[in-house]
């Protein structure tokens, strides 16, 4: 996600004693004997290796689909190069009659994409005008402080064309924030397209602004500019005000509680 709002979780792990080694890997791990594991970390040319003790390892790369062995191949339903059954956004693959929604359909990895698509699903089954038509996926992740995003960033949008305008709004500047915390960390940040003022991207980092994020969708789904977030009267003392700020500073180049 935008380094902009990683670092919030990344000084909280540092807070609590973590130690990140970014570009690194794990080579090897063996039972110690005592019930911990003696592992070894290099970095990712696997060189400058480095002894670790360790409770667990918590291999969390390496998803690859399920598809293999179900007799798709047999009914010659069209896989990706991965392995992802291929769908069009009717959720139909090239065999009549077989649909196939969720992770098996590829990235991103959501249940609310997975739930969305069954549902469009069922409704193209039972022969209703549908289509999975999705312009904002938002994605939760919960660390601490949380993390919400939804649409392009700022890098995105540039290279899709857009000259994009961003507003920051910092939890710090937001009475809510600070019962949670003082200082409140974390960041609000919105990405318009600065000719139009369309909303193209919403990011935020800050005490359960999962529950912020479908705001933002809802606007990049209703087109809606960084002016009409800005407009729109956001209830006191709300973390819900840090989006409205930071819609203010996209619109307007500055909000009002932030210098
Ligand atoms: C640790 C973890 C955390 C996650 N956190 C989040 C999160 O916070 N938010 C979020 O949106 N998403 C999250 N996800 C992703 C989310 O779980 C998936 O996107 C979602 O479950 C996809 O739904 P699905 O129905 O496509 O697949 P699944 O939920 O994987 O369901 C597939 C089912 O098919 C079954 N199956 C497989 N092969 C066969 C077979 N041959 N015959 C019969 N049954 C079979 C499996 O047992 C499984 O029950 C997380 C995933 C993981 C692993």
């Amino acid at each position: 996600v935008d380094p902009d709002l990683a670092r919030w979780p990344v000084r909280k792990l540092k807070q609590l004693g973590a130690e990140i080694l970014l570009k690194s890997k794990v080579t090897e791990a063996k039972d110690d004997g005592a019930g911990a594991l003696d592992v070894t970390v290099t970095d990712d040319k696997g060189a400058n290796p480095r002894a670790i003790k360790a409770d667990k390892i918590l291999v969390a790369v390496g998803f690859k689909p399920n598809s293999a062995g179900l007799g798709l191949e047999d009914l010659r339903v069209a896989l990706d190069k991965r392995g992802h059954i291929v769908v069009n956004e009717r959720l139909e693959t090239n065999v009549p009659g077989i649909y196939a929604i969720g992770d098996v359909t590829g990235m991103p990895y959501l249940a609310h994409r997975a739930e969305k698509q069954g549902i469009v699903a069922a409704e193209v089954i039972a022969g209703r005008k549908a289509a999975f038509d999705v312009r904002a996926m938002p994605s939760a992740i919960f660390t601490d402080p949380e993390i919400a995003t939804v649409g392009l960033t700022e890098e995105q949008a540039r290279a899709q064309g857009h000259e994009p305008r961003v507003g920051k709004f910092p939890f710090s500047a937001l009475g809510k924030a600070q019962i949670y915390e003082s200082p409140a960390p974390g960041t609000a940040k919105v990405v318009s397209d600065a000719k139009s003022g369309i909303v193209l991207g919403v990011h935020l980092c800050g005490h359960g602004v999962t529950d912020l994020i479908a705001e933002a969708s809802l606007a990049i789904e209703m087109g809606a500019t960084a002016e009409d977030i800005a407009l729109t009267v956001h209830p006191h003392p709300t973390m819900s005000e840090g989006v409205l700020e930071a819609a203010e500073a996209a619109a307007e180049g500055h909000s009002v509680h932030a210098l």
